[in-house]
């Protein structure tokens, strides 16, 4: 790739990047806590938002790059301490381009009931056989981030129990529409499971059928136009490039 298109689609991802954690955090997705980052295109380093930069009010100058051991290239600002997740993800597996860490409230409080996710949401029917890492304290070192991306193996996310959960996709848009509709699935379930011990979970043909036409492409784009464009209604981008 020429160094001006290089360029051109890091200042894209920047910018998918900063709205993408707005967008998680007025989801309550994120709070004050929790990190997205991708994969730099071309090479062996990847954007992180900051450790101290609110996800309320991140710019493109709150991103810090750092290199596969999880370092910040000279220069930077200080990465999330618990960046040897993305780090040990990105070593293990090349066709991961985005991950995200956040400690979305539905998912974790199945975990802590015990309850593990199933597909039981039409868009969010990709949940289920989630694997679960039972260290549950701050995962800020590379052995502690290593032995969670064995958890993980190959598969989009793993769960970690009363603390969140990490999910990996292609891309930025692919982690956030994920994110967004694991969340749904799991509030679901959980007022299911109220209702009814014994809840429908989509399983055999209906299952496959559903996670076929719901996760597609142009879904995938769809899903994140409709959020990218109520942020922007609710004014949410608005200092982004202050
Ligand atoms: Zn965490």
């Amino acid at each position: 790739m020429q160094g001006a298109q290089i360029q051109q689609e890091i200042q894209q991802l920047k910018v998918d990047l900063v709205k993408a954690v707005r967008m998680l955090e007025r989801a309550r997705i994120l709070d004050m806590n929790g990190h997205l980052s991708s994969r730099a295109p071309g090479d062996d380093r990847f954007y992180i938002n900051a450790r101290s930069a609110s996800r309320a009010s991140l710019t493109v100058q709150d991103i810090t790059c750092c290199n596969l051991d999880g370092d910040a290239l000279a220069g930077e600002t200080e990465p999330p301490s618990e960046v040897h997740i993305h780090a040990a993800i990105y070593r293990r597996r090349p066709e991961v381009n985005a991950v995200i860490h956040s400690h979305p409230h539905w998912q974790t409080v199945l975990g802590i009931a015990g309850q593990t996710m199933q597909p039981v949401y039409s868009i969010g029917a990709f949940a289920g056989n989630c694997p679960v890492f039972e260290k549950s304290s701050l995962v800020n070192t590379p052995e502690m981030a290593e032995e969670l991306a064995q958890v993980l193996g190959n598969r989009c996310m793993v769960e970690i129990r009363h603390h969140g959960n990490v999910l990996v996709g292609p891309g930025i848009r692919e982690v956030f529409v994920a994110s967004i509709y694991l969340e749904e699935n799991a509030k679901k379930q959980y007022h299911a499971s109220l209702l009814n011990p014994n809840f429908h979970v989509l399983s055999g043909e209906n299952l496959q059928r559903t996670r076929e036409t719901n996760w597609t492409p142009s879904i995938v784009q769809k899903a994140w136009h409709y959020h990218e464009e109520k942020a922007r209604l609710a004014g949410i981008f608005n200092d982004m490039w202050e």
